[in-house]
């Protein structure tokens, strides 16, 4: 797979700036929540009517209006996300009149869509990364997942985009539906030399749902964890992952040493501090996977909308029991688990517990066995 570059490296010095400096360094919009594809733990997803039925979505010039004012504050870096961006029929228009505005665009797609026509506008002019989701390692597993058997088409537009030297990176959702596909999966990435971001967590969708706190259409936390070590398995080698096994209990010592020292309850990511997410309708969230707190940049304006929603992410406070945790830091807890499991900010998600102390007794017991054999 493609070795790492240093664009993260870039981007998390900016964060810091902007996060010290109060500026929206990136932002997320959400172009639709319509989508080709039919996935059970997609946080947005609904048909045409259903969008119809709550106003629909905003037009082009809305999103470049929310874009010209956020890069005026600061905005650097823009992500084109879902749903899936390319149903809408305007796609380019947005595109374009962002490309305009001097932003890094990276587009989030299921890749379904990149062929013909649309394949040939971005081989001509490309974003700065498409991130692909790659659902499974073959045509019953899309199928299972997705409801559309288009695996060999991903692929091969993927592929496209590669050859045109287009950068891509692939984002792997880990389910029930496509967890007997790991290793094809992986054997696609090196095949297509690119990174993948994989996650066996899934958090519940409560936007399409607000009775769905702490469920969801996923695997169980134990599960979730033996498929988060099964795919490291796969992509490091054994001397690899007991190097990391041996750094992850160090973190996991050294927060019990200088806990006192370092805890913070607020925010510890980039969410309302140094980057926004614009939902369908025009609602500014610190992150696309909570439901508040919520600001309108369109009504009170966009600089009176990020102010108001650093403003208010700054009163929100992590749980005492994972400030204090000594799993802490390899732990995936965030404000957006906290809310999405229990309802609260300030309550530890006891699935991500669950998954976080499972993965790690996982991890210990492979370094043994590979510390035995050698
Ligand atoms: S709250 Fe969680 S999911 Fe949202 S941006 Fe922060 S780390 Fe990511
Ligand atoms: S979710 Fe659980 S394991 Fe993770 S930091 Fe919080 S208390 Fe610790």
């Amino acid at each position: 797979m493609k070795k790492t570059n240093i664009e993260p490296y870039i981007a998390t010095y900016l964060h810091q700036k902007g996060r010290k400096l109060g500026l929206p360094i990136a932002g997320n919009f959400e172009l639709t929540a319509r989508c080709n594809f039919r996935c059970p733990m997609c946080y947005v997803h609904m048909d045409a009517d259903a969008v119809d039925a709550q106003g629909g979505e905003l037009t082009a010039d809305e999103w470049l209006s929310i874009a010209t004012a956020a890069q005026k504050k600061g905005m650097l870096f823009a992500l084109l996300t879902g749903g899936e961006p390319l149903v809408r029929k305007d796609f380019f228009e947005i595109y374009d009149g962002m490309k305009k505005l001097g932003l890094m665009i990276s587009i989030n797609s299921n890749g379904s869509l990149l062929h013909g026509d649309v394949l040939k506008r971005f081989l001509k002019d490309p974003p700065c990364r498409f991130n692909i989701s790659l659902y499974g390692g073959c045509d019953a597993t899309y199928q299972k997942m997705c409801g559309i058997p288009v695996y060999n088409e991903v692929k091969e537009n993927i592929r496209a985009l590669r050859k045109a030297g287009v950068p891509v990176s692939l984002n792997l959702s880990i389910t029930q539906f496509n967890c007997q596909d790991l290793e094809q999966i992986y054997r696609d990435a090196v095949e297509l030399d690119v990174n993948v971001k994989a996650s066996a967590y899934m958090y519940p969708p409560i936007r399409t749902n607000d009775e769905q706190y702490g469920t969801g259409t996923r695997l169980s936390a134990e599960e979730a964890a033996e498929m988060t070590v099964a795919w490291d398995k796969l992509r490091l080698t054994p001397e690899d992952f007991v190097e990391r096994t041996k750094k992850m209990g160090q973190l996991i010592d050294d927060c019990c040493d200088s806990c006192s020292m370092e805890t913070d309850d607020g925010v510890p990511c980039r969410a309302g501090s140094s980057s926004f997410w614009v939902t369908w309708q025009g609602k500014m969230l610190p992150c696309g996977m909570l439901t508040s707190p919520a600001v309108y940049p369109l009504e009170s304006g966009f600089d009176a909308a990020w102010e108001e929603l650093m403003q208010k992410t700054r009163e929100i406070r992590m749980p005492a029991g994972c400030v204090n945790c000594s799993y802490r830091n390899v732990c995936g807890v965030c404000p957006a688990v906290c809310y999405t499991e229990t309802g609260h900010f300030d309550c530890s998600p006891d699935y991500m517990c669950r998954k976080t102390k499972h993965q790690v007794n996982l991890m210990r017991a492979f370094e043994k066995e590979v510390s035995k054999e050698s």
